[in-house]
């Protein structure tokens, strides 16, 4: 439903190949990419997969690169641009999460060597032309579809193996992309359907998996939600939620998934009045309660319950944010902001982030 109102739709290049048991296509998939010295790569504790796809990729694999990190520090990326010269890289292929996917990303950027990305969390990257870098200390994010990876595989079964805890704040993280994709300025139809849909599979999915991590059923549905929202953050603008969670993750260092999975709830709720058709949606995909008079209480505070349903931490506190930061950590956020249904006003967010940093539901 359009509303009546003009829009523009620009849909991003990329072949999926989604499925169970879907990694056996990499080499395939790397030939298609024209791929002849490939470089796998993971972050330290997934280099077996890293070792496993090199075996599936045969005289395709030019080596493993096992040192990627969360955030891309520069000097990571720089340390494995020195082995793709080495080992004359015509590709990279990432398997993790989003740092992972991140690396491949950096090392496209300077390289413009294809990219074939194997995600095995929830946080979207390979779905997106961001990349977001670290140097000494600072983050820079910038937009090309340079970054973009070609080609990426959802295997199912990579994600059974993704501890419990990270798999419900991986999915909320997913989440927060199309929760903020439905208010965004650039929002359109086609972005809106795929946001609802999304949100719809994970907050089906996370519960379950919660309790049964190993439920292919309900692991299949998140991935495919995770596909979904990953679309949400490549194709339009993020908001307020996405800005504090990236001044509370690059100033304060604090862990990216859990993060977004505590200020999530309060972003929406401080953004309710601003935008109720949003919101509308937000509550009918969360199956809120009332959500055919959806109010926005009733999307924030069904993705609060959603954390404690997937057994999540619910407090900055908790993940090691100090008191005597929320003020400086409220005067970066409105410091160069994204644009946002309700216009920033430093005492409010103050006060979102002093009940996030309490735990206490969202207002
Ligand atoms: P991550 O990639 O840092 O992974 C977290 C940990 O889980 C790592 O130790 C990893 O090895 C492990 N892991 C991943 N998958 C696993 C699995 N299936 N089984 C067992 N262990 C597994 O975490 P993340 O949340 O996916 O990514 C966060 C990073 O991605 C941040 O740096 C964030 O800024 C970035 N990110 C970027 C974008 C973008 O569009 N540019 C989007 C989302 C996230």
């Amino acid at each position: 439903m359009t509303d009546g109102v003009d829009f523009t739709y620009t849909g991003l290049p990329a072949r999926v190949v989604f499925g169970t048991g879907t990694l056996a296509r990499v080499h395939s998939e790397a030939e298609r990419l024209g791929m002849l010295r490939a470089l796998v790569l993971t972050t330290p504790p997934q280099a077996e997969h890293g070792r496993a796809v090199a075996d599936r990729l045969g005289e395709r694999a030019a080596g493993v690169f096992s040192g990627a990190m969360m955030h891309t520090p520069v000097e990571v990326t720089r340390a494995a641009l020195a082995v793709v010269a080495e080992v004359r890289a015509d590709g990279v292929v990432a398997i993790g999460g989003g740092s992972t996917i991140g690396l491949g990303k950096a090392i496209a950027a300077r390289t413009g060597v294809p990219q074939l990305a194997i995600p095995t969390t929830y946080a979207g990257s390979e779905m997106t032309p961001i990349l977001g870098e670290t140097e000494a200390g600072h983050k820079t994010t910038r937009r090309t579809l340079d970054v973009l990876p070609e080609t990426v595989i959802y295997d199912v079964d990579l994600t059974l193996s993704l501890p419990v805890a990270l798999s419900g704040t991986s999915g909320i993280n997913a989440i927060a992309h199309a929760v903020e994709a439905l208010y965004a300025p650039d929002a359109n139809p086609i972005i809106s359907l795929m946001a609802e849909q999304g949100m719809a599979a994970l907050a089906r999915a996370l519960p379950v998996i919660a309790g049964a991590p190993g439920d292919r059923a309900a692991r299949r549905d998140a991935l495919y939600g995770a596909w979904l929202c990953g679309v949400c953050l490549g194709s339009v603008a993020m908001a307020l939620h996405h800005k504090l969670c990236h001044v509370l993750g690059g100033t304060f260092a604090l862990p990216h998934a859990e993060t977004h999975t505590v200020v999530l709830p309060h972003a929406v709720a401080y953004n309710a009045p601003a935008a109720p058709e949003a919101m509308s949606r937000i509550a009918r995909a969360l199956g809120a309660s009332g959500a055919s008079t959806a109010s926005g209480a009733d999307g924030a505070t069904a993705l609060y319950d959603l954390a404690g349903a997937v057994g999540a931490r619910r407090s900055l506190a908790e993940l090691g944010m100090s008191a005597a930061a929320l003020d400086r950590a409220a005067e970066l956020a409105v410091q160069n902001p994204y644009a946002n249904p309700r216009p920033l006003e430093r005492a409010a967010i103050r006060e979102l982030l002093e009940r996030a940093f309490t735990g206490a539901p969202p207002r």
